[in-house]
């Protein structure tokens, strides 16, 4: 990197990328205003602190130990430079598992079509009548891009939404899943519940009441809930 937007690098993680021993790399920047973004710090980074030797350094030391790298944020896509950095990470051995809102269809089409990419975590931030008021980016077709070429290329990646019931009810995750549905998604959705933290970007409280669960569609695709208590 010619400048230093990598944000942080997380060392070792087993959860980010399910049964892979991974780093996560944080860009720095994002082109949305999630109120319950919790990386804010990331969001709103006008600079880095790690260049591209640095992370190179990183990455060779640990080869043998790690099996996978996500890229993450913010907004990675971002990054004018993601699809060649993803190449050289590839090439050290690593897979690469992406964490992105799908606004930059464009990049991650090119990056899919280079074997870039062995799994995409895909936000469905929320449904196209809401989604400007809740991330502040107005471009739903962007994301419905995204969207629509992993499903008719059968990319491997899961679509997931984070639920605060001061923003998202259970009709709004319903027309999302009739959505997937009538898409043709096959894999998982999975609806993660909002866990309270002091520093997020929004206003939000705890919430003062839970998703309904029973109320939500689980007939037309395979539905899994992250952090409800079930
Ligand atoms: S939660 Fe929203 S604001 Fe935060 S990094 Fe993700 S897309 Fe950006």
């Amino acid at each position: 990197m010619d400048d230093k937007i990598l944000y942080d690098i997380t060392k070792f993680t087993v959860l980010d990328y399910e049964e892979h021993l991974s780093a996560v790399l944080w860009f720095g920047g994002c082109n949305m205003r999630c109120p319950y973004c919790y990386n804010s710090d990331i969001v709103f980074a006008k600079e880095g602190n790690f260049d591209k030797d640095e992370l190179f350094r990183f990455l060779k030391s640990r080869q043998r130990r790690l099996e996978a790298v996500v890229l993450s944020g913010g907004e990675c896509t971002l990054y004018k430079k993601l699809p060649q950095l993803a190449r050289e990470i590839k090439e050290l051995g690593y897979k690469i598992k992406i964490d992105t809102n799908g606004t930059n269809p464009k990049m991650l089409k090119e990056m899919l079509k280079d074997n870039l990419l062995d799994f995409i975590s895909l936000d469905y931030k929320a449904p196209s009548y809401k989604y400007q008021e809740i991330t502040k980016h107005k471009n739903f077709t962007l994301f419905k891009e995204s969207l629509i070429h992993f499903i008719e290329n059968e990319a491997n990646f899961e679509v997931r939404t984070t639920v605060h019931t001061d923003l998202l009810d259970e009709n709004d995750i319903n027309h999302i899943i009739k959505d997937l549905y009538d898409k043709g998604y096959k894999n998982s959705y999975y609806i993660q519940n909002y866990m309270h933290q002091e520093k997020i970007l929004g206003t939000l409280k705890e919430q003062t009441t839970e998703l309904d669960i029973t109320k939500i569609k689980t007939d037309l695709i395979d539905v899994k809930f992250r952090n409800f208590k079930i």
